[in-house]
């Protein structure tokens, strides 16, 4: 065995080769069960101005009509004056892998006149979801626990081939400590591929200015050199632009596939030299959907949780003193330090009961089965053995074992050295 000291040069790492199968190579089974029992929960929040085919990315994105076409709204209507949140639920299943997808649609953002505070209700929606998951939590029963937290935003730019607009800055900037930002480009049929390049590569200068942070696909050591490719793949592409359709239009060479058929030829939104669809699709659901959460609960709701209980904190206590007292900070930072940590080891211990339940049950099958397999040879070998008994009655009261008379001598000989024996 080797013994390794870790990164921090603490808590020494004992290497050890197993001698035989132990079984938790299976653990990935067995989660990938378990969550397919239970099935996910993905939360996808779509911004931007109307028009920009929110709806039809979404509806295109799960291939399912999840949005009904929208009305245009009559001009004598009265037009909503704040940005309103609404959200779609749907349970969808492919191959047996159940999906409770929600679709948060932002309606009226970037419509007003002055959309200065368009970001606002945005915020305060995401993080009223935080609470909601963090009220959960602390409660007793902590097993059913359902997760709307926000796990991916897809921000919608207008194919305007210049630069980011203010109210993008701004909302991105208020959002990207609060929820995986995924930048995409609206329409983008409506732009030459020159064009896409040159506003792609000033909408990440902008996004660089600003410091904001968008969802990175993770690469982790040892990563084998298909999947790294595939994320620098998907990275190149940032900010996605895009083209949705959720209609069926024949293509010039007769080919039937999603599209948008315009009089000089049809784009297709499958097709990657067309657009990024397939590689936004990638992203949110195929490979990165279970990255997207894990960030979302690891890095920014663990984030969102400090900063509360902290602000909570300071908020009760009115003296200055506290608020500048590092000890008193260091102290709150410990119990926050300590309830996470009582809260992993509840988690862990329900898991190890489980675990230890499964294996219990599982060795009584077993040890029931060794029973029967022994009781059945059992009944065997004694019916081996009555058959045999049989046998050798018979032998003995039955023929004679000499020979006759005339038989070879040899034979004879060989008899006569076995004799009979007597009952
Ligand atoms: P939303 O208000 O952002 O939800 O936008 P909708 O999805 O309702 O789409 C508004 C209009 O834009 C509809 O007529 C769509 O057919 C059209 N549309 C949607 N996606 C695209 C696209 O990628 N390219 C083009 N050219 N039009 C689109």
């Amino acid at each position: 065995s080797l013994v390794q000291a870790n990164n921090a040069g603490v808590s020494p790492v004992i290497r050890k080769k197993l001698m035989g199968y132990v079984g938790f190579a299976n653990l990935p089974n067995q989660v990938h069960r378990k969550s397919v029992r239970k099935g996910f929960q993905f939360t996808a929040m779509v911004v931007g101005e109307s028009g920009l085919g929110k709806s039809t990315l979404i509806n295109t994105l799960f291939n399912t009509p999840l949005y009904p076409p929208k009305e245009p709204l009559p001009p004598s209507a009265e037009r909503p004056k704040t940005v309103a949140i609404e959200s779609i639920g749907a349970d969808i299943e492919e191959n047996g892998v159940r999906l409770h997808l929600t679709v948060v649609d932002t309606p009226g953002f970037g419509d007003f006149v002055n959309n200065d505070d368009s970001w606002r209700p945005i915020v305060e929606n995401i993080e009223s979801r935080f609470d909601s998951y963090l009220e959960q939590e602390n409660r007793v029963n902590r097993l059913k626990i359902v997760d709307n937290r926000v796990h991916a935003c897809l921000y919608f730019i207008q194919p305007t081939g210049h630069s980011l607009k203010q109210i993008d800055i701004e909302f991105m900037r208020r959002l990207h400590t609060r929820v995986n930002l995924i930048p995409v480009i609206a329409k983008a049929d409506t732009m030459t591929d020159e064009e896409i390049a040159d506003f792609k590569a000033r909408i990440l200068a902008d996004i660089a200015h600003h410091k904001i942070h968008i969802f990175e696909a993770p690469t982790y050591e040892n990563e084998d050199e298909e999947t790294l490719a595939e994320a620098e793949e998907i990275a190149s592409k940032i900010p996605f632009a895009i083209v949705g359709s959720d209609k069926v239009v024949e293509t010039a060479d007769g080919r039937e596939v999603r599209g948008r058929s315009y009089p000089w030829g049809v784009i297709e939104v499958d097709n990657e030299d067309h657009c990024d669809f397939v590689k936004l699709r990638q992203m949110l659901v195929r490979t990165y959907m279970e990255e997207l959460r894990e960030h979302t609960n690891d890095v920014l709701y663990e984030n969102w949780r400090t900063e509360k209980l902290l602000s909570m904190g300071v908020a009760q206590d009115s003296t200055v003193f506290r608020e500048i007292n590092p000890a008193a900070r260091m102290q709150e930072e410990r119990i926050l330090h300590e309830a996470k940590l009582a809260k992993m080891e509840a988690e862990m211990k329900m898991v190890f009961q489980q675990k230890v339940q499964e294996k219990e049950s599982k060795l009584k099958q077993s040890e029931e089965e060794l029973y029967a397999r022994h009781r059945e040879m059992k009944e065997a070998l004694d019916k081996q053995r009555g058959d045999l008994e049989d046998k050798k009655r018979k032998i003995e009261s039955g023929r004679p074992l000499t020979p006759e008379k005339g038989t070879n001598p040899k034979i004879a000989a060989s008899f006569a050295k076995f004799p009979r024996p007597q009952c």
